[in-house]
């Protein structure tokens, strides 16, 4: 039966083990045999007990628990080559030539230098001996499926990634908690929420959360924001709000590419605001912890069954991002979902913004 390796890799998100037990329990159902490989690229590169067949009841009662029960790690060593061959070696001599890798664009990137390189990593570990003939001659190419895991919601090739949903609703709760204490002082709370070079967690949870303004990497503020944000949170506080509350995405830069801190933003505040003062929160890790949301239960579902079966198909195709577009699911050769993720962060290094948002609003959910 025809092998199937499953890990997840780089940061942990809500919703993988979704996707992990989907991606078993449909390969079972198929007839191929599921392969974990634990802690990401590093399980693979170790191989010995790190690679571990699994039945259908080993991913019983995961669904609602956060985290990934495969385990996930960085891995420098899979960065070069050397490391790479030896997770081919160990993959292809317990003949898994199939994988789905769950993480986020630098473990799909490596997914993909993984599977362009496998037959010249074959040869090579066949030459060294490492290899037999045979193991060679019957897994003459690697096939890859990529599902999206990470709570930025920073990659093309899908309108959501598995763990952004859980991590949103992480944070409109966090906004809950801060708004009677922001209320019973007339304190302002600046908030700062992850997302790496992406602002969707902080323009989203300033939408659900009702913040009085946000600050993302997509929209520099120009010179002069100091002000027009403290006139701004005035007026609202001369309206008769008590509660004031401003979102800063982790990577806000502002026109000149300079980085907004929330640090920074509080001392604005609590120095021209009178009263109180302000406050800084940093959310931190609770955003990618806890139980996934419903949508971070089914979506993943949904995808691992789709990259699955995808996996199990011949040919010889590219590796593809399964993801979801338009509430389907889709499927995008991962070269070009890279392309454009490199697209969108080269236009922002380069100070244009408005391409950097219009490369995201293909890409990412509008
Ligand atoms: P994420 O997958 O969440 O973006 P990283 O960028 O840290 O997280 O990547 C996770 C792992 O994927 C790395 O530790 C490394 O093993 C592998 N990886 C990342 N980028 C590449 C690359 N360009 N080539 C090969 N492997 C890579």
């Amino acid at each position: 039966p025809a092998r199937v390796g499953i890990l997840t890799s780089g940061g942990d998100s809500q919703g993988m083990n979704a996707a992990v037990r989907a991606v078993v329990r449909t390969t079972l159902t198929l007839g191929g045999e599921a392969f974990a490989v634990h802690e990401g690229w590093a399980g693979a590169v170790a191989g010995g007990a790190q690679i571990r067949q699994l039945g259908w009841d080993d991913v019983a009662g995961v669904l609602h628990r956060g985290g990934t029960v495969l385990g996930t790690a960085r891995c420098a060593e899979f960065r070069d080559r050397a490391g790479r061959r030896a997770a081919a070696g160990n993959l292809v001599r317990r003949g898994i030539d199939r994988l789905v890798v769950i993480g986020g664009d630098g473990s799909l990137r490596g997914a993909e230098e993984l599977r362009r390189e496998w037959p010249t990593l074959l040869d090579e570990l066949v030459a060294s001996g490492e290899v037999s003939g045979h193991d060679r001659l019957s897994h003459p190419r690697l096939r890859v499926a990529g599902l999206v895991g990470s709570i930025d919601n920073d990659m093309a090739g899908t309108e959501m990634t598995i763990g952004a949903d859980s991590a949103l609703h992480r944070i409109c709760a966090a906004l809950d908690g801060l708004r009677s204490t922001a209320a019973s002082h007339q304190r302002t709370f600046v908030v700062e929420v992850m997302g790496r070079h992406c602002g969707y967690l902080a323009l989203m949870a300033a939408v659900a959360g009702g913040a009085d303004a946000a600050l993302v990497p997509e929209a520099p503020p120009a010179e002069g924001w100091q002000d027009l944000l403290v006139r701004r949170l005035q007026a609202s506080r001369a309206a008769g709000l008590r509660d004031l509350i401003v979102i800063v995405a982790e990577g806000a830069v502002d026109r000149l590419g300079r980085p907004v801190r929330s640090a920074d933003v509080g001392t604005l505040l609590t120095e021209r605001l009178g009263g109180e003062g302000s406050r800084v929160t940093v959310l931190g890790h609770v955003q990618r912890g806890g139980r996934p949301s419903a949508y971070d239960r089914w979506m993943p579902t949904l995808l691992g069954h789709a990259a699955a079966q995808e996996v199990l198909g011949d040919g010889d195709l590219p590796a593809v991002v399964v993801g979801v577009r338009s509430n389907r699911v889709t499927l995008t050769p991962l070269p070009e979902a890279v392309r454009a993720v490199d697209a969108v962060r080269e236009a922002a290094e380069k100070g244009d913004f408005d391409v950097a948002r219009a490369a995201r609003g293909r890409s990412f959910a509008t």
